[in-house]
């Protein structure tokens, strides 16, 4: 029997181009592919049409397959010599639960790789125009995780956060905004920094919306935003504005 093997890759962040070349071989090769939520379907077509596409996404609150039961199939498939591709948004690593597959693939001795993707932080904010760092604006960048307002896991420091790093990105952060600008303001936050909300990005459908810290809240319950939303805090926001007004003029001067 042919040796079967692991990759969890990284698809990148929506649109189907920014994949690299090594992941797209794997999937090329694939036996099996089990793919998440947030994976570009346009990316499976360039599987063999022998290969099995098996959907394990989770919608926020809701999950289709649990984690648990993809890891079992990931090593059942692998364990019977097929070559598995498990498929995820952005990185796998990055708020992916790639790190838990790769335990599970390690630990049952099963070869196994981990490819890269550009995560959506990444990605969005470059499609939006918003540099995450800019000389003389922000020298450093967090991601950081808007699901862990309710006590589940280890809290995130917003009181260091509002302070200690100039870009935020908050990935999952869409249905607790309210919360996260709350936890940032108490911790002294200016409500005057620039913030913006990227739905969808680099996709087709992408959607920014731009605001403060202070209003970035009303402004996405009134541009009614949703998943997948990533929020941008600092003042490199205002990079894009500017950009904006530039391509504007240009254009006018054209036109
Ligand atoms: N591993 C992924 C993140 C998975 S967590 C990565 O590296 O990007 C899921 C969250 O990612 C979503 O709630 C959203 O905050 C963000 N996200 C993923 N794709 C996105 C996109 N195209 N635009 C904006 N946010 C996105």
């Amino acid at each position: 029997m042919k040796q079967g093997s692991i990759s969890i890759v990284g698809a990148g962040p929506g649109d189907p181009e920014l994949i690299t070349v090594k992941a797209l071989r794997r999937i090329q090769c694939a036996d099996v592919i089990l793919y998440d939520r947030l994976v570009n379907d346009e990316l499976l077509a360039y599987a063999t049409s022998g290969c099995l596409r098996i959907y394990c996404g989770k919608a926020p609150g809701q999950h289709s397959m649990p984690q648990e039961a993809t890891e079992q199939l990931m090593l059942q498939y692998a364990a019977a010599g097929c070559h598995v591709v498990r498929l995820k948004g952005g990185d796998p690593f990055v708020f992916g639960r790639g790190g838990e597959e790769a335990l599970a693939a390690a630990a049952a001795g099963i070869p196994y790789e981990v490819i890269p993707g550009i995560t959506s932080a990444i990605g969005a904010a470059a499609s939006a125009g918003i540099p995450l760092t800019h000389r003389g604006l922000a020298a450093s960048f967090a991601v950081v995780t808007g699901s862990r307002c309710h006590g589940e896991g280890s809290p995130v420091r917003w009181d260091a956060l509002a302070h200690g790093v100039d870009t935020l990105v908050i990935y999952m952060g869409v249905s607790g905004l309210g919360e996260i600008c709350g936890q940032l303001l108490k911790y002294g936050k200016d409500p005057q920094t620039p913030a913006a909300l990227i739905e969808n990005g680099t996709t087709v459908r992408e959607r920014t919306v731009t605001g403060t810290l202070g209003t970035i809240d009303k402004l996405a319950a009134a541009m009614k935003i949703s998943n997948p939303a990533l929020i941008v805090i600092g003042e490199v926001v205002k990079v894009r504005e500017e950009l904006l007004s530039l391509e504007q003029m240009i254009r006018s001067q054209i036109g």
